[in-house]
């Protein structure tokens, strides 16, 4: 396959960094903001940022619902802290009624929203993470972590008990953004994961 074409949801978050770590990671970048830009993806990140603008800005760009759909038919997908959030099947603390962050469904999981916040809001820790050979450096800010996940769903890393990356197939999601330090090890197994035959 030649190297697949994968989408950085550009919203809202930060786009930049993702989109120079596919590219790095040997995919071709590029930004989704329209209906057409999300159809011809191979696949999509969610960036970090904040769950709650992304969701409303999803709907007043109209992609709430197309976006879904993807995820449904099984486009595959990494989402990096507020990116995780808004691939969950279920959020926890989604935010005040009206201004919540909405769950796409693109794995099955349960994530509580800024649950690491409660207690500190960003910290850096190494984590050891399931196909990487050695442990990442997370970095973690207002991150949510995963609370159930469903049977086919991998549990790729923890930070002390709780869950903080996760696999569904082909799609990812980590409660730490990789994106931020020079390490391109996890956008690399989505991208390979993505090109390899099944
Ligand atoms: N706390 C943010 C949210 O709820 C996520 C933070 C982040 O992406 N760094 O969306």
């Amino acid at each position: 396959m030649n190297a697949p074409r994968i989408g950085v949801l550009a919203l809202q978050g930060d786009t930049r960094e993702h989109l120079a770590a596919l590219r790095e990671a040997g995919a071709e970048a590029y930004t989704v903001r329209r209906r057409s830009e999300l159809d011809s993806a191979d696949g999509l990140v969610i960036p970090g940022g904040e769950s709650t603008a992304m969701t409303h800005l999803l709907r007043s760009f109209e992609l709430l619902e197309p976006l879904r759909s993807r995820l449904a038919e099984g486009m595959p997908a990494y989402g990096s802290c507020a990116g995780m959030i808004l691939l969950a099947s279920e959020i926890l603390d989604a935010g005040v009624a009206g201004r919540e962050a909405l769950p796409l469904a693109g794995i099955d999981m349960t994530v509580r929203r800024n649950a690491f916040g409660r207690q500190v809001d960003s910290f850096e820790e190494q984590v050891e993470f399931t196909g990487v050979d050695s442990p990442v450096h997370a970095v973690f800010i207002r991150a949510p972590w995963v609370e159930r996940v469903g049977d086919d769903v991998e549990v790729l890393a923890r930070a002390g008990e709780h869950i903080v990356a996760v696999r569904q197939g082909k799609s990812l999601a980590t409660s730490f953004h990789p994106e931020m330090t020079g390490d391109r090890r996890v956008h690399k197994l989505f991208v390979e994961g993505i090109s390899a035959r099944r």
